[in-house]
């Protein structure tokens, strides 16, 4: 079918190839259903934050209004209630991602603080100067800036593995980095500047074949892709809430337990103890340990809704339906005049990242957003990945699976209006 015949099926039945009923998901997230500068809302800026589900409303209201107690700390019946609450979403994320165990499950602000805990408590005591950090060029700033801190704590050597025209990672020079001093490999599951799916499983084994440990950064991955850590072998996998449909300001480290239990606490505080003295202190076990100070129960609580939310859809399903809306877009965009998407890689999540030839694309920003278009321009916190493919900044539409082929037939007919506003 061409794109126009897809089009149509699409709209008239409100279902993708997938056979996901998009307008009944759409109902479900109340933020869609707004005008922007007296237009609908059009929001593809999903890879920055996913818009929220009902299901994650209703729960955090409810926590905060009927069931708010602090947790691990009251025998009260409000307090018991919240820590079960709490601990729930603890399985719920282990069994997300099929951890083995729920003692691996820690939980932090988002992706970020996930790789700098792993950064300064499972490297920084044990790395010396001359040890390497190997990541690749399309890492996120969160996944370059703490080891960076690292290697300046350490004097160990960040690494970078690079990657080809198309925003794929060499294989080939990825493996000739790894080496005897390799001691971390870090990489990101899907590029959220590139849209670029690294393969992870072949990654994990040709590092753990140098007898190095592996960091998967799965910020992208997780709202996209089925993951299952034991699988893969991964011996650190890193996620947000936020952008899994879930709160703000809660994440996941999944570590190996044997690695948790032999790494110092990351932060000192209530909860993170077995015994305080002023001579010594014994710590909780894990992963209480790496919890110190009142965590973000609601946000966890938050998150385990917004997992079962998206397990209910399925993730294949999912997968399926931003895989079509990501063939659409890729053909509509590629047939505007100087466009060029950056980014091409045969495996690739729903991320359109490009360029259009005589306008920046903070201006092509603010002229889609005129026209309801939520999209995200600038270096993406990638700036290496700019650098690479010799652009200052990209324009990117990342799709949820709330979003629709009309949507895209939106975006493509504001990027013609802004072409005609510049006379192109
Ligand atoms: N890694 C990747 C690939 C990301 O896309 C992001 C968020 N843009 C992060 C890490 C950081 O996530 P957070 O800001 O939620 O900590």
């Amino acid at each position: 079918m061409n794109g126009l015949n897809d089009t149509m099926t699409y709209r008239v039945s409100g279902s993708g190839e997938s056979g996901m009923d998009v307008e009944k998901v759409r109902a479900d997230f109340p933020a869609l259903h707004q005008m922007v500068h007296g237009k609908p809302l059009v929001y593809l800026d999903n890879a920055a934050s996913a818009q929220k589900p009902r299901i994650v409303l209703d729960t955090l209201q409810h926590y905060y209004s009927k069931e708010y107690a602090n947790v691990h700390r009251g025998v009260h019946y409000l307090s018991e209630q919240a820590t079960q609450a709490y601990e729930l979403a603890r399985e719920k994320v282990r069994a997300f991602i099929n951890a083995g165990d729920t003692r691996e499950i820690v939980f932090v602000r988002g992706t970020t603080e996930a790789i700098n805990l792993v950064a300064q408590s499972y490297a920084r005591p044990g790395f010396k100067a001359g040890d390497e950090i190997l990541i690749t060029t399309m890492e996120h700033h969160s996944n370059i800036v703490p080891w960076q801190l690292l290697c300046e704590q350490t004097g160990a050597v960040l690494k970078v593995a690079p990657v080809n025209d198309a925003g794929e990672l060499l294989l080939e020079a990825f493996e000739q980095c790894l080496g005897p001093r390799t001691r971390l490999v870090a990489v990101t599951h899907l590029s959220n500047a590139l849209g670029t799916i690294n393969p992870v499983e072949q990654i994990i084994e040709m590092t753990h074949a140098h007898g190095a440990r592996v960091l998967v950064d799965g910020a992208q991955a997780v709202p996209h892709l089925g993951v299952d850590v034991q699988a893969l072998d991964c011996d650190f996998y890193a996620f947000s809430g936020h952008k899994l449909y879930g709160p703000t300001g809660i994440g996941v480290l999944f570590a190996k337990a044997e690695l948790l239990e032999a790494m110092p606490p990351y932060q000192g505080g209530g909860e993170m103890i077995s015994e305080v003295t002023f001579e010594k202190t014994t710590y909780a076990d894990i992963p209480l340990k790496f919890e110190a100070g009142t965590p973000h129960f609601v946000g966890a609580i938050g998150m385990g809704a917004a997992i079962d939310y998206v397990t209910g859809i399925g993730l294949d399903t999912i997968a399926q339906h931003e895989h079509s809306l990501t063939e659409y877009g890729t053909q509509i965009l590629g047939e505007i005049p100087g466009l060029r998407i950056i980014g091409t890689a045969h495996h690739k999540g729903s991320i359109l990242s490009f360029v259009l030839e005589g306008i920046h694309a903070h201006d092509l920003g603010t002229i889609l957003d005129q026209a309801g278009v939520a999209v995200r321009t600038g270096h993406h916190c990638a700036m290496p990945v700019m650098e690479r493919f010799g652009v200052p900044a990209t324009t990117r539409a990342s799709l949820a699976l709330y979003n629709t082929q009309q949507e895209l037939d939106q975006l493509a007919a504001a990027i013609h209006e802004a072409r005609k506003i510049f006379r192109l």
